[in-house]
């Protein structure tokens, strides 16, 4: 096995154990990374300059006899919404092209305390706005590892590719409606989306603020676990962090499912009126509980979540409307480049440098955020979007009460309706394309956490992503079940060979 097929957890023992120095790793990983972006393309900027610093550092604490993070020299990238001070951060988009920011985002700042080493920023829909990484600014858009004529996913693309890809053992992505979870489905990794809360977003790009999470991208449950060790936490910087302790994910994710109440909801099989998930990941997911049956947990079906099924529409709405306020301060003064034509007055400058700035997709929806935040559509749309959203969040608390019927400790869904689809949609119904968060965005609407990790292949041999979810802060819950579903794979595959 090669250095960089390696996961975190056993590249930060090599390093810290001197085994391998940060460098050397560093130099495996960069030297697969020129050999892979010519097919993947799962990232606008490689630092390999700060990079090296980093590594160099590490080691030199090594041999000093200084201790180190517990991610020592770990090779890592981090999606282009994250602010990395020194390193270009475009958001995906042009307005933000060359911007160098004078500071890095929380998280950021965590994987560095803990002795990372960020090599790339990894390419991902315009200010996450997408499913499939197409809004990108910065063409070529990310391949699928596992198929080039297929998307990688969206919005967090880029770094599910690279993770599938090799390009690095994790991944730091975002999830707003599914950006983590849907194209880890699709590339056939670990994408997790923590509680609402639990990881500071300081320094991140907003797009819709009430539904906004960071989320760590990883070929491994582990490593899922040992990346919220490192980020998760209060931060009085993004006031929405709650003060919860932080417990070793990595002891909860290995206490086995015996006892766990794991529900599955017809809700969660299709989109009404469009059509059934597709065959695989459904048989996926029965396998899933299969497992986690004979694993000592309790299967609870026919679980309604009625209320899931005004998440895309509902979602539209909000997620409009907050990222239109977002993106109010890119205006080419406060933020954003500002254009070379010579402006007649400031609302030419403000026209200018948005009008050049912005990709289409990001128009339309600034502009549908324009239209559905006046005050005559106020009842019409918002007010139902958010009555929508409440009756959702009310789904989550009744599976999850412990008094109630159902007492669910998990939620086990399939995390995406469709499989990896091609990027010239000839296998794919184009009503089915914007359903691809249907069954992600209504646990971004709830808070609540949920993680999506393969469990199997379709009929075409490509990765078919479960999901599990849980009540707030019980991410240890989900990371158990995704470990089980892991590890009796693993010892299946063994048994096969
Ligand atoms: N695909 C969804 C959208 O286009 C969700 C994106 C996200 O989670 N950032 O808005």
């Amino acid at each position: 096995m090669e250095l960089f097929e390696l996961t975190a957890m056993e590249q930060a023992e090599l390093v810290r154990t001197g085994q391998v120095t940060a460098v050397g790793l560093l130099e495996a990983t960069l030297e697969h990374v020129r050999r892979t972006e010519e097919q993947v393309h799962a990232f606008i900027t490689v630092c390999e300059k700060e990079a090296r610093e980093k590594a160099e550092e590490v080691d030199r604490k090594i041999a000093s006899g200084i201790p180190v993070g517990v991610l020592s020299g770990v090779p890592y990238s981090a999606k282009d919404v994250f602010c990395t001070r020194g390193i270009q951060t475009t958001g995906g988009s042009g307005i933000l092209s060359g911007w160098i920011p004078p500071y890095s985002a929380a998280v950021i700042e965590r994987m560095d305390a803990a002795d990372a080493v960020l090599f790339a920023k990894a390419n991902c829909d315009e200010f996450a706005m997408g499913s499939t990484n197409e809004t990108t600014a910065y063409p070529p858009v990310p391949g699928n590892p596992h198929d080039p004529q297929r998307t990688a996913g969206g919005s967090s693309g880029g770094s599910a590719a690279a993770v599938a890809a090799f390009e690095g053992a994790v991944s730091i992505g975002s999830d707003t409606g599914g950006s983590v979870r849907e194209p880890a489905a699709f590339c056939g990794v670990v994408g997790l989306k923590p509680t609402y809360g639990r990881i500071s977003r300081w320094g991140m790009t907003a797009f819709a603020s009430s539904m906004d999470t960071v989320g760590p991208v990883t070929r491994s449950v582990k490593d899922a676990a040992l990346l919220m060790n490192v980020l998760a936490g209060f931060d009085p910087r993004d006031n929405v962090t709650g003060r919860v302790p932080v417990p070793d994910y990595t002891v909860e994710a290995g206490k086995g499912v015996r006892g766990l109440r794991i529900g599955i909801s017809p809700d969660f099989s299709g989109i009404p009126g469009i059509g059934p998930a597709d065959p695989g990941i459904m048989k996926a997911l029965e396998n899933s509980a299969e497992i986690l049956e004979n694993a000592g947990a309790e299967i609870v079906r026919n679980v309604p979540m009625p209320n899931t099924k005004y998440s895309i529409p509902a979602y539209f709405v909000i997620s409009r409307i907050e990222a239109f306020s977002n993106l109010q301060r890119y205006d080419g003064l406060k933020y954003g480049r500002v254009s070379e034509t010579e402006p007649v007055d400031m609302a030419d400058l403000y026209r200018n440098a948005r009008g050049e700035g912005f990709g289409r997709e990001v128009k339309l929806r600034l502009l549908a955020g324009l239209f559905l935040s006046q005050k005559e559509f106020y009842e019409k749309y918002y007010r139902r979007a958010q009555r929508a959203r409440a009756l959702i969040r009310s789904d989550y608390d009744r599976i999850f009460d412990p008094g109630g019927d159902f007492r669910l400790d998990v939620l086990l869904t399939p995390a995406a309706p469709m499989q990896a689809f091609r990027f010239d949609r000839q296998d794919i119904d184009p009503a089915l394309v914007q359903y691809a968060d249907q069954f992600t965005s209504p646990m971004n609407f709830a808070g609540v956490p949920a993680v999506s990790f393969p469990a199997g292949v379709t009929e075409e041999g490509l990765p078919a992503g479960v999901q599990a979810v849980a009540q707030d802060y019980c991410e240890g819950k989900i990371l158990r079940t995704a470990l089980a579903i892991e590890q009796a794979l693993k010892d299946k595959s063994r048994e096969a060979v």
